[in-house]
């Protein structure tokens, strides 16, 4: 069946990234013989410089006739001091929005051989492998009213957290599937000692839970969370949580793994569309040197061809292409431990010679 992507590298070394990513998609499409009808657009500070906006309505329109989108990494300081409507970030935020991509789904895992890469100890970290299932279009990000008032003393800034049943269920349920695909184990996160839209979630959370009577369900406060994952990440399976704590999470999940760089993400809406991501920014401190990692996009599309695409199969071949890769000690800038290591553009040419072989 035909599928339509849509690729929009962004800025910095989301453009590095995804141009490796297109060269493992250009293979597979080749080998495969893949019927994808795939469209390239720009997006963020690019297309700002190029139109004015940073995600055209022309690209939003490919966007949700796409099965899977592609999307590297935007932002950088020269759009910095654009009012906010205007700024880089402002795209993914209207394409979340817009698609309705209300799960995040980003696993964190180590490769053992990294693990001196982690900032933790060997055994804290070793075999790390969790889900982190983030709500994605709600909560304090979106809440209305907000806003910022300019004309009373003092001036002040306010926004709203907040979550109807409706929201809270379907990231639940796909958390709770999420959970009875792997070990079994959610834990659900908030702050529920001070704020009643984190005690309602627990509440809907809880009833859910009698429908998944094989997981196993906690809760525990998202202060708590961020101390633990550092202190025992391996007591997790999955997580879920709001858009502002799954944010702060999913982060120091990525960093315990030793570069954000090898952790791709999906953002799901509720028909199998996707938007496929690394978990990093656009890096302007590396971009342009041709060092950047670019695994986690080539990850992101494992993670496309999983959810949206249709080719379990295919993912699977490229997870086991990138696990053979750092077992065979290839390594990019970020996870070296010498001065070796391959350009950004070097890893799909190693990687596609791996998946060559794996083939064979
Ligand atoms: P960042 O993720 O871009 O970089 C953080 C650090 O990680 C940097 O030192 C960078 O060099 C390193 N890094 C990131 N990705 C890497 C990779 N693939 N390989 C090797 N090293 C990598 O975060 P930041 O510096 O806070 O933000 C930079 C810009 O990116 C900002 O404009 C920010 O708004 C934007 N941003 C965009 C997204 C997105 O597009 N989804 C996400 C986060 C930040």
């Amino acid at each position: 069946m035909s599928k339509k992507i849509l690729i929009l590298p962004g800025d910095g070394i989301g453009q590095e990234v995804t141009s490796s990513m297109v060269e493992v998609l250009q293979y597979l499409i080749d080998e495969q013989n893949l019927d994808f009808q795939i469209t390239e657009k720009t997006v963020g500070g690019s297309s700002f410089d190029e139109s004015g906006e940073p995600l055209t309505e022309e690209t939003l329109e490919i966007a949700r006739n796409s099965d899977a989108i592609l999307f590297g990494a935007v932002g950088g300081p020269q759009w910095d001091h654009l009012g906010w409507d205007l700024r880089p970030e402002q795209a993914l935020l209207e394409l979340r929005k817009s698609l309705g991509l209300f799960a995040n789904l980003r696993p964190a895992f180590l490769f053992n051989e990294l693990a001196s890469a982690s900032p933790l100890k060997n055994h804290i970290i070793e075999n790390l492998d969790i889900l982190i299932v983030r709500e994605l279009t709600g909560g304090v990000y979106f809440g209305e009213p907000r806003g910022i008032v300019e004309n009373e003393t003092p001036k002040y800034g306010f926004n709203t957290m907040i979550y109807n049943e409706d929201e809270i269920r379907r990231i639940a349920k796909v958390a709770f599937e999420a959970a009875m695909n792997r070990d079994k184990k959610l834990c659900s996160v908030e702050k529920a000692n001070v704020l009643e839209v984190s005690k309602f979630w627990r509440g809907i959370v809880t009833e859910m839970s009698a429908e998944y009577p094989e997981v196993e369900l906690s809760h525990q406060l998202a202060d708590n969370t961020a101390m633990q994952l550092v202190l025992n990440p391996n007591q997790y399976d999955v997580i879920v949580s709001g858009n502002l704590f799954g944010d702060m999470l999913s982060d120091i999940a990525a960093t315990l793994s030793g570069s954000i760089g090898m952790l791709p993400s999906a953002s799901l809406n509720s028909s199998s569309q996707g938007m496929y991501e690394p978990c990093h920014g656009s890096a302007p401190d590396i971009a342009g040197q041709d060092i950047a990692n670019p695994i986690a996009m080539i990850s992101s599309l494992a993670m496309a061809f999983e959810y949206s695409l249709e080719r379990v199969d295919l993912a699977r071949r490229i997870e086991s292409a990138v696990k053979t890769f750092i077992s065979k000690g290839y390594r990019t800038k970020d996870i070296s431990t010498s001065e070796e290591f391959l350009k950004t553009q070097e890893v799909a040419s190693t990687l596609i010679n791996i998946l060559k072989d794996e083939y064979e």
